[in-house]
């Protein structure tokens, strides 16, 4: 069976982007990086530019196709935080809580129309020739005003979507349809399903 790495070491991460590809009905195996070598350090100025130094860096350790995306929350009245510094926004090793904290503190007093904010996920396919193809999906939302919801991981408690309920208040599928990471992985599907067709894997 065909191998194709996800760049990361996080398995909640890992987990939605199998149930987004479905590798079974491709007939590949989906391989964690985090299982293949350590992650490099992420010094690209913009979501794609991390995104490929994560694919590039799996594919070349592995000599296998490599997926990886970068993706961040970005509220535009904050002048675009957290952004690129989405995981660390609170420090180096803030946890999911310390960083929505410190979000919601910077918007207090805010009114809805100020926290209106978005995911994005930029995702790059790596192959071992040196090939790569580039996919991105986005979500609006706003800010909460409380974090609300079990599920999900990130500032999901705390992203507010148009219908009322924040992203961990949905169902993994539900979740999976219309965010970010499943609006850029499932093109990423569509490209590897020609590259397994052209043979290029
Ligand atoms: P990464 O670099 O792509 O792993 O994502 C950077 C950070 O963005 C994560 O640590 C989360 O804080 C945030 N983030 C990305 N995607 C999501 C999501 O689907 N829900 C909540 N937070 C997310």
């Amino acid at each position: 069976m065909k191998k194709v790495v996800i760049a990361t070491k996080n398995r909640h991460k890992f987990g939605e982007i199998r149930q987004i590809i479905q590798p079974e009905s491709l007939g590949i195996e989906l391989v964690m990086g985090g299982e293949i070598t350590d992650a490099p350090a992420e010094t690209g100025k913009s979501f794609f530019e991390n995104a490929l130094i994560k694919a590039r860096h799996y594919s070349e350790a592995s000599d296998l196709p490599a997926i990886a995306d970068d993706s961040g929350l970005i509220v535009n009245f904050l002048g675009q935080e957290p952004g690129l510094y989405s995981a660390r926004y609170a420090g180096e090793n803030a946890t999911y809580e310390d960083n929505n904290r410190k979000l919601l503190s910077r918007l207090e007093g805010f009114p809805p129309e100020r926290r209106i904010a978005y995911f994005i996920c930029v995702a790059v396919l790596y192959l071992p020739d040196g090939r790569y193809f580039v996919t991105s999906g986005l979500v609006n939302g706003k800010i909460a005003a409380q974090p609300r919801g079990e599920g999900g991981f990130g500032y999901d408690p705390i992203f507010e979507l148009p219908d009322g309920r924040t992203m961990a208040q949905l169902f993994p599928e539900e979740k999976n349809r219309i965010s970010h990471r499943g609006r850029a992985f499932r093109r990423i599907a569509l490209f590897l399903k020609s590259a397994i067709r052209e043979e290029w894997i």
